[in-house]
């Protein structure tokens, strides 16, 4: 049996099938971007609506659409009206198939694709999305939280001060090459407890910029600051729960200097690092299709008989709410 699999939860349509190995059969994406401005949801949502059908093209070329016996799709966290038009086209499928739905938590997506690849066995959990930012692991039939963004997630926040200073969406990667020729100069790296605030740090990145300081200073020490910050909860989360692995995933997870940052961290405590393959470190559909079969497999009687109309979305799904019933 093979899944066919949806994410749109937020700037990426992605439409991909999977077999229940983990093989990969098809990976079709299509990434909402702009030149300066942000995201807004409504139009995020209209792209989506626009691509998915030359996605799902795309995708019956390398499989037949005989051989599909599951669906699998994001139900949460994202945006609402990026989260409905998926959901809209997988019910659409489903219906025209004939066969199971399995609505899936983005996140647990995340943290399960990222052992899948890295065969990492019971790490701390680094998730460093757009939208979210939480130190993560997994106790007693749940994942938990250590600690969390109190404002944004990381990516917002270098996609925030990217929109600023004019490099569009995503920032990330343009933040990265410029922090490449920048020094350091001091800003506000504020850790609660385990948790974390990146908005003092942005406005003060924003201000230096516009009070003359280089781009390229700022995009370094922007990076600095709020990478250490992660470090140093990750390593206090290890040290709490006694994990010996730490496994990076997310869109942020591209990052060679966040990756360097924690690997030196690990090091230091004789623990190991993993980071989740680029490829698959931002949104796919690949990681929701094997989050699918997770669930599919443990409870097939329960999806078996799940109907369309009870499934729904759910925008402000934590993962630490989701049961994990499939490990
Ligand atoms: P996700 O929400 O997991 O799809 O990740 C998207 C986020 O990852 C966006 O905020 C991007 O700016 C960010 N991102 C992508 N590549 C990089 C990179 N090389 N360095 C830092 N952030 C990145
Ligand atoms: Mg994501």
């Amino acid at each position: 049996m093979i899944t066919l699999c949806l994410e749109a939860t937020a700037h990426t349509a992605a439409l991909g099938v999977i077999d229940d190995k983990g093989k990969i059969l098809a990976d079709a994406r299509d990434m909402y971007k702009t030149e300066k401005e942000g995201l807004i949801p409504l139009d995020v949502a209209k792209h989506h609506n626009k691509v998915f059908p030359e996605l799902l093209k795309q995708v019956l070329e390398e499989v037949d659409i005989k051989d599909i016996g599951l669906i699998a799709f994001s139900q949460g966290p994202g945006l609402s009206p990026c989260l409905l038009e998926g959901m809209r086209f997988a019910k659409e499928l489903a219906k025209k198939l004939n066969v199971p739905l399995v609505g899936v938590s983005h996140l647990a997506a995340h943290l399960e694709i990222g052992k899948l690849f890295t065969k990492a066995k019971d790490p701390v959990f680094i998730l460093a999305t757009g939208a979210n930012t939480q130190i993560i692991f997994f106790e007693e039939d749940r994942y938990h939280i250590s600690g969390e963004t109190l404002d944004i997630g990381i990516g917002n926040a270098l996609d925030k001060f990217g929109r600023k200073i004019g490099l569009g969406f995503p920032a990330g990667p343009k933040i990265e090459e410029l922090a490449k020729r920048g020094e350091y100069i001091e800003l506000p790296y504020t850790v609660k407890g385990q948790d974390l605030v990146f908005a003092g740090l942005v406005t003060e990145a924003i201000n230096k910029y516009k009070k003359g300081i280089k781009m390229e200073d700022l995009c370094y020490s922007l990076q600095e600051t709020a990478f250490a910050m992660l470090c140093e909860v990750t390593e206090r989360a290890m040290a709490h729960c006694g994990k010996k692995e730490a496994l990076l995933i997310g869109g942020v997870a591209a990052n060679k200097r966040l990756m360097e940052m924690l690997d030196i961290m690990c090091k230091e405590r004789n623990a190991k690092f993993y980071a989740v393959p680029l490829k698959y470190s931002g949104d796919n559909a690949i990681m929701i299709g094997w989050q699918g079969i997770l669930q599919y497999k443990s409870n097939k009687k329960y999806y078996d008989n799940l109907k369309l109309k009870d499934i729904d979305i759910k925008p402000g799904w934590r993962v630490d709410e989701v049961d994990v019933n499939w490990s």
